[in-house]
């Protein structure tokens, strides 16, 4: 390492990440198993709209092989069966309800989807995509219940803490709700995910780098960052298709800049789950760079050690230096 360069209290990546923990806590490496619980969204169902948010389809983050007409039985074993083959020495392996908002529903339903995926003999626990607005206190209470014997990790869909952007994108909740909802579960005991958008139309970097900011302000445990991609059947592509200036989109370089300085404002106890996103080619419209996750990491660390900086090195003063 050249001698300009501070060493890191993180090491050569720079940055807190959700899998070291995860090691440390479960004894090894805990794999998720993507399952479709039949679920959809209040988005999409007609109670906030029918269109849902403007950069939603979820073909572009729902696996290929899922079969909604298999069991969740069914679907974990052919889960299983590949990512033996990939990860053969995970530790644990949880079931990970990720399409649509997965506490959307009837409660019993709820409750016996996530019981067939617990009763797998593969299965060590759950980990739950949702909405803030779909988590009343039943369900959390339930949540808590099932993390007392078993790995529960949720995820919130924050995207954003700008209610401007999140009006934009159609998103039918505001900052508030995903604070309250963020507060609710972890006052619970429940390890909250949030997933964050980098990028949305609305958004300025100011106002990005002040999302650090309140997320940072918030009990949460791990976040899961992505650009946004223009995925191919969504409102946002048709927009983009007719007006390229509507929808300004991310660079290569810029978002590996907007993420570094994203992460050093950030709190260091909230761990890096995702650096980004991976849109399968057939669906992604734009932007016209394809960083693989696993190159995301080491660009990240690199553009870190250049400015000699680190997750949370600006955290205390992030304030001060925002115009
Ligand atoms: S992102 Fe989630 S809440 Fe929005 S439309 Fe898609 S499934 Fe519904």
């Amino acid at each position: 390492m050249p001698a300009e360069i501070p060493p890191s209290p993180f090491g050569e990546r720079r940055y807190n990440a959700w899998n070291d923990y995860v090691k440390l806590r479960h004894g090894g490496r805990v794999q998720k198993i993507s399952v479709l619980g039949g679920f959809t969204c209040p988005n999409r169902d007609g109670t906030l709209g029918t269109g849902g948010c403007s950069f939603c389809n979820n073909a572009g983050f729902t696996p290929g092989h899922l079969d909604r007409r298999q069991s969740i039985h069914a679907q974990i074993d052919s889960g299983l069966e590949f990512l033996r083959r990939r990860y053969p020495r995970t530790r644990h392996h949880i079931a990970y309800f990720q399409s649509y908002s997965n506490t959307y529903g009837e409660f019993d339903r709820l409750r016996a989807c996530y019981a067939e995926a617990l009763a797998h003999p593969e299965i060590s626990g759950l980990a739950i995509g949702t909405r803030p607005d779909c988590l009343p206190d039943r369900v959390l209470d339930y949540l808590a219940e099932l993390a007392q014997e078993h790995i529960v990790e949720l995820e919130i869909g924050v995207e954003s803490c700008n209610d401007a952007a999140l009006q934009r994108v159609n998103r039918g909740h505001d900052f508030a709700s995903s604070a309250d909802a963020i507060r609710r579960a972890a006052a619970r005991g429940l390890e909250v995910s949030a997933h964050l958008i980098l990028g949305l139309p609305g958004e300025s970097p100011a106002s990005m780098l002040d999302g650090a900011r309140q997320l940072s302000a918030l009990p949460v445990r791990s976040l899961k960052l992505h650009q946004l991609d223009l995925v191919r059947g969504t409102a946002l592509a048709r927009e983009w298709e007719a007006d390229p200036a509507a929808v300004t989109l991310l660079g290569e370089d810029d978002y590996i800049a907007l993420l570094a300085d994203f992460i050093e404002r950030l709190s260091p106890d909230i761990l890096l789950q995702r650096l980004g996103s991976e849109v399968p080619p057939k669906l992604k419209l734009a932007p016209h760079w394809n960083l693989r996750l696993h190159e995301l990491a080491p660009r990240l660390s690199a553009e870190l050690a250049r400015r000699g900086s680190w997750h949370g090195s600006r955290y205390e003063t992030a304030f001060s230096t925002l115009s």
